[in-house]
């Protein structure tokens, strides 16, 4: 998101980034990152694909299905053995590179499971807001929570992170501090929760279940790396309870519409990230029905009129009501 989405809160996006395309970064002892050049409104400056290890080493997220990051890799490995491919979660920006990467190196692919919804898709729904989900990924085994995974090693243990996707998961590396944090928390951004795909309520639930971790340092899957990690995480849910509550502001109010509330409450917003503030109003908006807060005519899906639980019809705005 851009800074007209940030909160009125202590929420501070850091978008200084150097993505130094095609070079291994090192950023800590045994740990390296090169950036994707995949750079855009959902991706930042592209996607980072972590090695961890010497001798052998455990890749995080292929990337692309992009051959210059594939080669930019192969140099990365150079003579290590890539003994795993692990996969923070199945939208094509992360997996599509996952077979040229199988391919070239042998390694056995991990991640939490295929694509899912995190409900099923309503009539129509759009669905292609981030880079489209990968129906075609399939691990060659899948990543339970807690499970540890050995690379030189260190030990990488998978902290199922739902809200993103369903089938999200974050790595932690386990005696260093360090937390692969995918796309679930990002330093440049708030992350998306764009239903189906994704849902709100277990989004927060996966923030209390980094800040119940002892990992303070995280290096997400978009952008640079983050020092404070729970800081940065308490400041995403505040600014998600700031958004709900100016949600439920704008549908006392008198607005009924997504698009009415978007206007609303996202002030200045650039016109090419309203699908993504539909849809994560979308996101609270089910929410707040699952808790019993308000109703909807109907499913909620972005074209349903939603109104507080004890409104009346007659209480809607006789202007917004098209
Ligand atoms: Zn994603």
């Amino acid at each position: 998101m851009d800074k007209a989405l940030t909160s009125p809160m202590t929420l501070t996006f850091d978008r200084d980034f150097d993505p130094r395309y095609g070079e291994a970064v090192e950023l800590l002892p045994g740990v390296r990152r090169v950036t994707a050049a995949n750079p855009g409104p959902f991706t930042f400056a592209g996607t980072n694909t972590f090695l961890v290890g010497t001798a052998e080493l455990a890749l995080i997220d292929p990337g692309p299905d992009d051959p210059d990051h594939i080669e930019a890799l192969r140099r990365a490995i150079g003579g290590a053995r890539v003994t795993h491919i692990l996969v923070s979660h199945t939208h094509r920006d992360h997996s599509a590179g996952t077979e040229r990467l199988k391919a070239m190196t042998g390694a056995q692919v991990l991640a939490a499971g295929p694509h899912a919804f995190a409900r099923p898709p309503h009539a129509g729904e759009n669905r292609r807001i981030e880079a489209a989900g990968d129906t075609d990924f399939t691990p060659d085994a899948t990543l339970a929570d807690g499970d540890i995974v050995e690379a030189s090693g260190a030990g990488l243990q998978a902290i199922a992170t739902p809200g993103h996707t369903v089938n999200h998961i974050a790595l932690a590396l386990l005696d260093e501090g360090v937390l692969f944090s995918g796309d679930h928390v990002m330093g440049w951004s708030t992350t998306i929760v764009a239903p189906p795909d994704g849902a709100m309520a277990v989004y927060m639930a996966s923030l209390d279940r980094l800040l119940a971790r002892s990992e303070h340092r995280y290096l997400p899957a978009h952008g640079g790396e983050i020092n404070d990690g729970h800081a940065y995480a308490e400041g995403l849910k505040a600014h998600r309870v700031a958004r709900e509550a100016a949600i439920l502001e704008a549908l006392g109010r008198g607005h009924r519409t997504i698009p009415e509330i978007v206007a609303a409450v996202y002030q200045g917003l650039e016109a090419r990230l309203a699908p993504a503030a539909a849809l994560s109003t979308l996101a609270h908006l089910e929410d707040l029905i699952a808790r019993g807060a308000i109703t909807a005519d109907g499913p909620p899906a972005l074209s349903a009129r939603y109104r507080p639980k004890d409104a009346s019809p007659d209480e809607d705005l006789a202007s917004g009501s098209s």
